[in-house]
């Protein structure tokens, strides 16, 4: 574990993120770790939330059957994954591990559109798998194989979460529902 570099703090409150985005519990607080999530669209990073895991889990939960499969499936089929924990295994920078796209290798320096996530507990990063850089077309890859009833639900979530989340990154290819 090391401290939550800066690349992962709110740029909203430019300070880590304190609080959960669903139960706003405090992350000193509490005994379970949490992801912070960051999407950029060019050198702009226009979404970001931080969530318990157990929020997370229960946001998972009510996406359909097929969907929970088929995004677990990605990422347990992807032998890329496997091949970075080796790789990079004991690397304690974050920029080794979101210097390449988590699924298909393809570096971040080539990339203008991307989401980065790391794992906190308290004040501290936990390392592998995350933090993570999926590419913009990795998650269109993923988005496509959702069902609609899936899509609904995400949009439903991010409308009831965030206050007028910039209109051009809902559309046309929505927020993407990982990492
Ligand atoms: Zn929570
Ligand atoms: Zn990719």
């Amino acid at each position: 574990m090391s401290a939550i570099p800066p690349s992962f703090h709110s740029l909203e409150h430019e300070a880590p993120f304190q609080q959960c985005l669903t139960c706003d519990r405090e992350f000193e607080e509490i005994d379970d770790p949490y992801t912070v999530t960051k999407v950029f669209k060019g050198p702009e990073c226009v979404f970001e939330y931080a969530m318990c895991l157990p929020c997370r889990r229960n946001l998972a939960r009510s996406f359909s059957e097929e969907s929970q499969q088929t995004m677990k499936k990605f990422f347990e089929d992807n032998d890329h994954l496997a091949w970075r924990s080796e790789r990079l295994a004991g690397k304690e920078d974050h920029r080794d591990w979101i210097a390449q796209c988590a699924t298909c290798a393809t570096p971040l320096a080539e990339l203008t559109d991307y989401s980065l996530a790391c794992m906190g507990f308290g004040d501290q990063m936990i390392i592998d798998p995350f933090p993570m850089m999926v590419c913009a077309r990795c998650e269109k890859d993923i988005q496509s194989r959702l069902s609609k009833t899936t899509r609904d639900q995400w949009d439903k979530f991010i409308l009831d979460n965030f206050e007028g989340p910039p209109a051009d990154s809902l559309k046309p290819d929505g927020i993407p529902i990982l990492v």
